[in-house]
């Protein structure tokens, strides 16, 4: 019923933050976006008290076991940044209900066409609307959206109050995104699973991880809760040392390198060195984020041209 737009997906993390008294704890997804882990860890621990605890929640199971008397809100990523991890949407909502706790999904990598959370019962669905929805690397921008009428009331109270909104031709930019999210999305998608299944072949690669692929341990899962495809982003594990990864991805002309994702150009990143280095190198390693680990956004280019570049750059 309602939605808020913000200047950042960080700032739109932040107004959900906000809802919450000192001194919370909230129990949080172990494979989340970094800077997300930032703002937990390296800020709202200090400024706020938060507490936070990070749960496998491949099995939902795990949140209940982690509630404290003072747990306020569970939060899931899924497919999570950047291992591709799902949490069973409708198991969380059902457990965070059960416990008056707010639940809060980053569905920023499912996008709105392949994937809604408030169906399965989630209080909040977060955008960072940088990605697939604006869809155009040029804004950066967060968006909050509620079927609760309480909870938007507090949102409404909290944006008003700390300030991060949208600006006013940002919002312009990615309302002319929103018009094709639908059409780009479902182009990522198809030509998402195709590269995932020739990279599953490539002999440079050690394993690809896809949810739309059989091979992923939560496929059926995917299945289930995403509808008319499993998105453009695709995990991968390249065979050789840091360098060798690092230089194969220099090969790459039509995989950008680049941090964002979800845009109409396909991009590359390198999670250990990029968009994940801000978590310490030991807990990285311990959930999978290793050097070998590349994370592709698949744009809307032709798919030949696309499979083209990794088989040139993947030659040693
Ligand atoms: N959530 C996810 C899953 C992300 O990947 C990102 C950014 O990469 C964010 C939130 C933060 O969004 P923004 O960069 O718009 O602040």
């Amino acid at each position: 019923t309602d939605a808020f737009a913000f200047a950042s997906g960080l700032a739109a993390e932040g107004a959900a933050l906000d809802l919450l008294d000192k001194d919370s704890h909230i129990i949080a997804v172990d494979d989340l976006y970094g800077g997300t882990y930032r703002l937990f860890e390296r800020v709202r621990k200090k400024t706020s008290g938060l507490e936070i605890t990070y749960v496998d929640m491949t099995d939902a199971e795990n949140v209940r076991k982690a509630i404290r008397p003072n747990t306020k809100m569970v939060w899931v990523e899924t497919p999570s940044n950047p291992l591709l991890r799902l949490v069973d949407l409708k198991a969380a909502a059902a457990i965070a209900k059960e416990h008056g706790l707010i639940s809060v999904a980053d569905n920023t990598f499912a996008s709105p066409r392949l994937q809604n959370p408030l169906k399965f019962g989630f209080d909040i669905v977060l955008h960072s609307t940088t990605k697939y929805i604006n869809g155009h690397s040029d804004i950066i921008g967060g968006a909050l959206i509620t079927a609760d009428a309480e909870i938007a009331e507090r949102l409404r109270f909290v944006q008003n109050a700390s300030g991060a909104i949208a600006g006013a031709f940002d919002s312009f930019l990615a309302h002319r995104g929103l018009k094709t999210l639908g059409i780009r999305v479902e182009r990522q998608s198809s030509s998402a699973i195709e590269i995932a299944r020739y990279l599953e072949s490539h002999p440079a690669v050690e394993a690809v991880i896809y949810p739309g692929l059989p091979s992923h341990p939560q496929h059926d899962l995917a299945k289930r809760q995403m509808k008319d495809g499993f998105g453009g982003i695709i995990a991968v594990r390249l065979k050789g040392n840091i360098n060798q990864v690092v230089a194969k991805l220099k090969k790459l002309q039509f995989f950008v390198i680049a941090e964002s994702l979800g845009a109409v150009e396909s991009l590359v990143d390198h999670p250990a060195i990029m968009t994940h280095a801000s978590i310490p190198k030991d807990v990285r390693e311990k959930s999978g984020i290793t050097d070998g680990l590349i994370r592709l956004s698949v744009g809307i280019e032709d798919l030949a041209d696309l499979k083209a570049d990794l088989e040139q750059a993947l030659q040693d």
